[in-house]
């Protein structure tokens, strides 16, 4: 995991700052950003990144100080620092309207000369806001921000949308724990895993079970689990999304450059068999980014079977084996069926994701091949009738939906169990294509748009 906002730099940690550091090591936190909240602060968190390859330094005033910027001097020596190569961000800045330690305006001026501060030397803004929401995103709108996270976020489910709708990250602290905080972990159940963060704001909002004591990086696991649980994915889930995520938005670590094979999500295991596909959906994670639930897609070349079946090893450690990935399983159906034999061979469970048109591109009946080695297969609908499938899969091939509906059809015959699926959006009728799954007898299941795994 990597904590996206501490500040280790104050005194709360002067008397353990070392055995601090070390706990985190120990509970598996892979990079700490050290947050300043004023000259002296972005001094000291550069001087803790400088003794510490894995902490990194933010530089700003943080609006309660908003006062003590002064114009051109404190903008000239946050310039400055800006450029010591342990920096990753500016802040953090913003608003906050609970406490006033700072008259309102000022606050907005500041901001504002953080924002232009970031843009000019080309690092990400570190957020703050509380009780601002109006205010902070008329600012954000206005000075055009691009690459920014709200940390600790407090606002509501607009806020967050709006955010969201701009590209931004959105960090998460311990309040998520919190017996009374529901909206707020309704709202870490929409943020789309590629702008999920997670942070301690150590020591201040330490999580559950720790309420009330000072915080610190290795209790960021407690807000790790809840987010986890409101998202219905594993806590290793997590910390493998978020972590991504803050090495793409502060630029530090690495990132994996090319494709996986196999990967996990909760507890089965998914093959990424092609990148190739004979639709274009418009809602296609394929033309956001690379990334599954932190795993990269994007394939340097097609796995052969066997590889295939090296990287899953012992299916029956996974509920399932799921061939998915970022393209059609079916364009490949010989390697489908070769893998899925090996899987039924040792006792696992194997699903096929498909969009339904495998007869289609391979010009035969692909699901006799498959019959007695694939127990489950889910097949995208995403449409109430052909025109509205043309409109939002753009297939390539020539009466895909018709062909999709006989696949269908036919997979009642040799697959166990035959799911429907159709993903939540405008224009798609879902009572009508429930009606549909049920004409054809088989399963249905709704998807919300941009989540995948
Ligand atoms: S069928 Fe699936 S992989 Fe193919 S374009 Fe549509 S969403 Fe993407």
């Amino acid at each position: 995991m990597i904590d996206s906002h501490c500040h280790l730099e104050m005194r709360q940690f002067d008397v353990d700052r070392d055995a601090c550091i070390l706990r985190a090591r120990d509970a598996g936190i892979e990079a700490m950003i050290a947050i300043a909240s004023d000259i002296e602060s972005s001094i000291a968190a550069i001087d803790l990144a400088k003794g510490h390859p894995f902490i990194y330094a933010t530089v700003g005033i943080h609006p309660h100080n908003a006062s003590t910027f002064v114009e051109s001097a404190t903008c000239e020596q946050l310039r400055a620092l800006c450029s010591d190569a342990r920096v990753v961000a500016v802040g953090e800045t913003g608003l906050d309207y609970h406490y006033d330690h700072s008259p309102r305006n000022v606050q907005r001026d500041v901001f504002v000369r953080h924002m232009e501060l970031a843009q000019e030397v080309d690092l990400p803004l570190v957020i703050h806001s509380r009780e601002a929401k109006e205010d902070t995103l008329v600012l954000i709108e206005q000075c055009g921000v691009k690459n920014a996270v709200l940390h600790c976020f407090s606002g509501d489910m607009h806020m967050a949308e709006v955010l969201v709708s701009r590209g931004l990250y959105i960090s998460f602290s311990g309040v998520v724990t919190f017996k009374k905080a529901e909206q707020l972990r309704e709202i870490a159940g929409m943020v789309p895993d590629d702008l999920l963060l997670i942070e301690t704001d150590a020591p201040y909002l330490a999580p559950l079970p720790y309420r009330g004591k000072r915080n610190e990086p290795s209790y960021l696991r407690y807000t790790a689990e809840v987010i986890a649980r409101v998202r219905g994915i594993s806590p290793q889930d997590v910390a493998r999304i978020t972590s991504n995520n803050a090495k793409r938005l502060f630029g530090i670590g690495e990132v994996a450059s090319s494709g996986t094979i196999t990967y996990k999500i909760r507890d089965c295991l998914y093959i990424n068999l092609t990148n190739r596909c004979t639709n274009e959906c418009v809602f296609c994670i394929r033309y956001k980014n690379d990334f599954v639930k932190g795993h990269n897609m994007r394939l340097l070349q097609e796995p052969e079977a066997d590889e295939i079946i090296a990287a899953i090893g012992d299916p029956t450690a996974y509920k399932e084996i799921v061939f998915c990935g970022y393209g059609e399983p079916l364009i490949r159906p010989d390697v489908v069926k070769a893998v899925a034999g090996y899987v039924k061979a040792l006792g696992g469970q194997v699903r096929v994701n498909t969009n339904g048109q495998g007869n289609l591109v391979n010009d035969q009946d692909v699901l006799v091949q498959l019959s007695g080695v694939v127990d489950h297969i889910s097949v995208s609908l995403n449409a109430q009738d052909a025109r509205t499938y043309e409109r939002l899969c753009k297939p390539l091939l020539d009466g895909a939906y018709e062909g999709l509906l006989g696949f269908v059809r036919q997979a009642r015959r040799y697959i166990p169990v035959v799911t429907l699926t159709v993903v939540e959006m405008p224009g798609v009728d879902v009572a009508a294509c429930q009606a549909i799954a049920n004409d054809l007898g088989v399963n249905f299941r709704v998807r919300h748009l941009d989540v995948v795994g």
